[in-house]
């Protein structure tokens, strides 16, 4: 069998700047260190830092006064860092940078008066977090083109649009087409909001699926951009399935396999990649692995000053 890997694959940027946040800060502050949310959405990742001595909590009320708490990748509402500065808390914030362009892209329409339109799946926390940087009903969030079809605006003329970053590239496209279609005078980038990784994640895996009998995406159920990656492959009519870890593997879906393909989501650290490859070699004495090189990528964001 042949394993064929999928480049660039695995940790973005916002994933490693966020990650280095909390080990910087459980470095500095000493433990415990709190995380709001899931610092990233992968279960290794995680698991490995509350090893560490960080806490996850999903609400601000169980991190006590005066303790630290590290706001997580996929950025929050403004109500949240107002309630962390009335309670005196020192907070860090993980927020990657692409997701804080989208926020920013979000305050200069409501001061410009154009209306709001998110491009989003509903309750994730990086929509969750953009739509509060506005008070509530001020971001009207669609999730696909039927939503476009039904949505109500106040007037045509002023209306912008902005994007989760971890959307479907092919979806994002059909969702900006049927907006514009509709109402002709809005305003938005072209590709949408899209980060770099999950257009070169997206992009590399359509390569690959060209090549492939199997896909095997490396990354956890709750990771939008991991799922988006499985989602591709099955649109490609290739068996995809994503998978926390080599402990996933299913010896049925490699029956009649020449060729798998693999990827990983931007959280899904490259360890757990290898441990996967190397399951599948002991498994199928024979097989050979080689990467499948799209791009290089080359992006990095600087740490808050009080951790750099
Ligand atoms: S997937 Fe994109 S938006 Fe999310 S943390 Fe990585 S670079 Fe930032």
């Amino acid at each position: 069998m042949e394993i064929l890997l999928a480049q660039p694959r695995g940790f973005c940027a916002g994933v490693e700047r966020a990650i280095t946040i909390v080990e910087r800060a459980l470095a500095r502050y000493g433990t415990p260190v709190y995380v709001r949310h899931e610092i990233v959405h992968n279960k290794t990742v995680v698991a490995n830092l509350k090893a560490k001595g960080a806490r996850f909590v999903e609400d601000l009320e169980e991190v006590p006064d005066g303790c630290v708490v590290i706001f997580s990748a996929h950025g929050v509402p403004r109500a949240v860092v107002e309630e962390a500065g009335r309670r005196s808390l020192r907070s860090v914030d993980a927020t990657c940078p692409l997701v804080k362009k989208v926020h920013t892209a979000v305050a200069r329409h409501e001061r410009q008066q154009e209306e709001i339109i998110l491009i989003g799946h509903r309750g994730h926390p990086e929509v969750v977090g953009t739509m509060g940087q506005l008070p509530e009903g001020r971001v009207k969030l669609v999730g696909s083109v039927a939503d476009v079809a039904a949505l109500q605006v106040a007037d045509p003329a002023r209306l912008a649009y902005t994007t989760q970053t971890t959307l479907s590239v092919q979806e994002t496209r059909d969702i900006i087409e049927a907006l514009r279609g509709r109402f002709p005078e809005i305003r938005g980038p072209s590709q949408g909001d899209l980060c770099y990784a999950t257009t070169n994640r997206q992009q590399a895996v359509l390569e690959l699926t060209a090549q492939i009998d199997l896909l095997l995406v490396i990354g956890s159920a709750n990771s939008s951009n991991s799922s988006r990656l499985r989602e591709l492959g099955a649109s490609k009519s290739i068996p995809s399935h994503l998978i926390d870890s080599h402990l996933d593997l299913r010896d049925e879906w490699f029956r009649g396999v020449d060729r798998v393909g693999i990827s990983s989501g931007a959280s899904a650290p490259e360890s757990l990649v290898l441990e996967v490859v190397g399951a599948l070699l002991a498994k199928f004495p024979g097989s050979t692995s080689r990467n499948l090189r799209l791009l290089e990528e080359n992006v990095h964001f600087p740490l808050p000053p009080e951790l750099s």
